[in-house]
């Protein structure tokens, strides 16, 4: 295994994370303990040292299934990481209590990499308003978790202000070659190690988007580039070359996942991807992002929308269809994860924010085409 150093610490992270989060389960959803006490000991004599699990995974179970795994080995030589459910968060008590549960829930003293679960605009300024960072300061002073940090979802400018906010140790962030101007991006990972934070990257396949069923345009990229790699190995590549990332995170569903990440980490090295290589990169995703008609930042200029749609987030899911081609799975995702009163179809044409749009995107022309794409 290669490790890797963030700048305010001296542990060894290793290059590859074990994301808690996507475990096999069993037919009624619960963990399956057996097959995936297997993959945390294949990771764990593999070299793996991170450990990231959360409050809610697998329906508030991964915490504690963690726990039992950290039992079965030397708790030193691992580093957790865990989170603040930070959209749970009602006051500053709260806060203490969901700590301490957690630790109880993981068997253990301490927590190395301690998060503020998927801040945004909203919830950090609800965390923050409530007295988050002198919550985290005393915790920390009274050595119940040994480095600060924020998993985040939103703008590089809300990214930007949370970050010069407090001195945080580390930030977790969506890092893969196609959002490179998306969320934080590559902007605000550079802003974060000009001001010394670590940084975990996560989603490195988007999702598993990267690696299944490539766009024949986006494959002739590769090929035409002689780039005869796996999307595996060729979206991983593109995290690990980044000499400020320090741990890729991989939420692992199987013991073969577990093997090949493994395999891919102990080579992985910073700052060796070519030039040449780079540009294929950024053809690749030129590629994908073509198959989008409209260009949206999610920077929510646009809302409210009178009638409720979330138009962000039904171009975003839009987008991604036209993207990847997986009409199927996107179906489902956009019925899971958009309300009724917030889809396409509830758009009346009013035109209201049209003006607002600083990309001129046509909104209620694409909620005519996007209701009639999932017929909703
Ligand atoms: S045009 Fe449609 S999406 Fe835009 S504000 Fe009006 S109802 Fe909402
Ligand atoms: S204003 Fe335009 S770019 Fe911004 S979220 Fe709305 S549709 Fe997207």
């Amino acid at each position: 295994m290669k490790y890797r150093k963030m700048p305010k610490s001296n542990d060894r992270l290793s290059a590859l994370g074990f994301g808690c989060m996507r475990f096999p389960t069993t037919p009624e959803g619960k963990i399956d303990e057996d097959q995936s006490f297997a993959m945390l000991h294949a990771a764990y004599q593999g070299g793996v040292n991170y450990f990231d699990t959360a409050w809610g995974y697998h329906g508030e179970d991964s915490e504690p299934f963690v726990g039992r795994f950290l039992q079965q080995i030397n708790r030193k030589q691992v580093y957790v990481a865990t989170k603040l459910p930070c959209w749970l968060i009602k006051t500053r008590e709260d806060m203490d209590e969901y700590l301490n549960k957690q630790l109880e829930r993981l068997q253990t003293d301490y927590i190395d990499y301690y998060l503020l679960h998927a801040l945004s605009k909203r919830t950090w300024k609800t965390v923050k308003d409530l007295g988050v960072l002198d919550f985290l300061k005393k915790a920390k002073a009274d050595g119940k978790i040994r480095h600060i940090g924020f998993s985040f979802h939103d703008d590089y400018a809300t990214f930007s202000r949370i970050l010069r906010a407090f001195d945080w140790d580390f930030t977790q962030i969506m890092l893969n070659y196609l959002d490179t101007h998306y969320q934080a991006g590559i902007k605000g990972l550079k802003l974060a190690a000009s001001r010394k934070v670590g940084v975990v990257s996560m989603e490195p396949l988007r999702g598993g988007k990267l690696v299944h069923s490539l766009p024949p345009e986006v494959e002739t990229v590769w090929q035409k580039a002689g780039n005869h790699q796996s999307p595996l190995e060729r979206a991983v590549a593109w995290v690990w070359n980044i000499k400020e990332c320090s741990v890729l995170l991989s939420g692992m569903s199987t013991i073969q996942q577990v093997q090949q990440n493994i395999k891919l980490a102990n080579k992985s090295k910073p700052e060796t991807l070519s030039a040449k290589d780079l540009r294929t990169y950024s053809r690749a995703r030129k590629a994908y992002l073509a198959r989008v008609p409209y260009l949206c930042s999610e920077c929510r200029y646009c809302m409210p929308c009178p009638l409720g749609v979330n138009i962000p987030a039904v171009l975003g899911l839009y987008a991604e269809a036209r993207m990847f081609g997986d009409a199927p799975l996107n179906k489902k995702e956009y019925t899971m994860f958009i309300s009724e009163e917030a889809r396409a179809a509830q758009c009346s044409h009013c035109g209201a924010c049209l003006p607002k749009c600083p990309q001129h995107i046509e909104i209620p022309h694409w909620m005519s085409e996007i209701k009639d794409f999932y017929a909703d």
